[in-house]
């Protein structure tokens, strides 16, 4: 096996530093300072260093790293099930064949395939919302806490910021309420209120904001409520992380279906079809790009999630995201309006 040589190493040494940089801008302070397609760029090609000089990985490596510290000014909340993030597949829309156009899409469908001994392997479809992940916790139907993600471990306490959130629910009104759920979800900004944010920012002469996602991001981590109340933020519930005292649905379709039951805001029926195999998959992908512009709020991509929740379990997890998703991601839509160029900055 070759070893790397000093200029693979220093290069090495440089990404994580640069990527460590770029992660506290965009996770602690809510001010990136570069396009995320650039932020990406620069992952991939630390992930292929590591990946072909095993010796250049550590343990403080930025690839096995989820998001960034939770702020101190807010109480810490330990996740009980992990917050993770999700692995990336790009595709190359300039090529005209399709096992060239999705061969990072047909590789993780024939991963999962393999692994399950299993062939057209049911995906529940979603888009990928460019917010930020938080946890809501219901004690008997209760909006009891809510966290965000922080570093996957622990996350901020964003209970009284969340509660001023009008489409998040405070009280279940089902008959029959869990005794324990909890709730994952992406809090956002509606495209129009962004717009309306920063006009508001503008003729009062303050700082105006990136895009939706920080102005997210930024209004719900705001340590007076009152200010986050004004920001009018939306939510959109993607998963479930735990139930107590009520049958959990088998499946990732049955699980948006019942939050939808229960009263939390999820994507249209339409937006999220299950489909089977990469060419199912690609198929939904070309036609929520094609949709793009139209939708209310932003995102960067769409997730694919295996289906069948036993089949979930089978395949596990990675150290900071689960084998049986993946976040396909959209070409770079140059969205930050303060970085005019990107310098070559390694
Ligand atoms: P990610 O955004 O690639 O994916 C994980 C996140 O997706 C989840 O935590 C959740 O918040 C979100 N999500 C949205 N819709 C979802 C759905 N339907 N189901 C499940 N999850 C859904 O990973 P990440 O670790 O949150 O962030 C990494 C990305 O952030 C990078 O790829 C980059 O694009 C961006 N970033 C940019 C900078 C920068 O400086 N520009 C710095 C750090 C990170």
């Amino acid at each position: 096996m070759t070893e790397a040589t000093s200029e693979q190493r220093q290069r090495a040494q440089a990404l994580a530093a640069l990527l460590e940089r770029y992660n506290h801008e965009y996770y602690v302070l809510d001010a990136p300072t570069v396009p995320d397609a650039e932020y990406d760029r620069l992952f991939r090609e630390l992930q292929q260093l590591e990946h072909e000089f095993p010796e250049l990985w550590t343990h403080f490596s930025p690839t096995h790293r989820i998001g960034g510290a939770p702020l101190p000014a807010f109480d810490s909340v330990t996740h009980t099930v992990p917050m993770l993030s999700l692995s990336n597949a790009f595709s190359d829309l300039q090529q005209d064949d399709f096992a060239s156009r999705h061969a990072e899409l047909i590789a993780f469908d024939e991963r999962v395939s393999k692994d399950l001994a299993a062939a057209n392997v049911e995906y529940a479809t979603e888009p990928k919302f460019d917010g930020l992940a938080v946890s809501l916790l219901y004690r008997d139907g209760v909006l009891v806490q809510a966290a965000t993600r922080g570093d996957g471990a622990s996350g901020e306490n964003v209970t009284a910021n969340i509660r001023t959130v009008r489409s998040v629910p405070l009280k279940l009104a089902v008959a029959n309420v869990p005794a324990l759920l909890e709730v994952r979800g992406e809090v956002l900004m509606l495209k129009r209120d962004f717009e309306r944010l920063n006009d508001v920012q503008r003729e009062r002469g303050d700082k105006t904001f990136a895009n939706p996602r920080n102005a997210a991001a930024g209004s719900l981590r705001q340590l007076d409520s009152r200010i986050t109340a004004q920001r009018r933020l939306s939510f959109f519930a993607y998963a479930i992380a735990q139930v107590e005292g009520a049958d959990w649905p088998a499946t990732h379709a049955g699980e948006m279906d019942w939050l939808a039951e229960l009263g939390f805001p999820v994507v249209a029926a339409a937006l999220r079809p299950v489909v089977q195999g990469a060419t199912g998959l690609a198929g939904y992908y070309e036609g929520v790009l094609a949709q793009r512009a139209a939708l209310p709020f932003e995102i960067d991509g769409v997730v694919y999630k295996v289906n069948s929740r036993a089949q979930q379990a089978r395949l596990g997890f990675v150290s900071r995201a689960p084998r049986w998703a993946i976040a396909h991601k959209f070409p770079a839509e140059e969205a930050l309006t303060r970085v005019e160029a990107i310098e070559e900055q390694v």
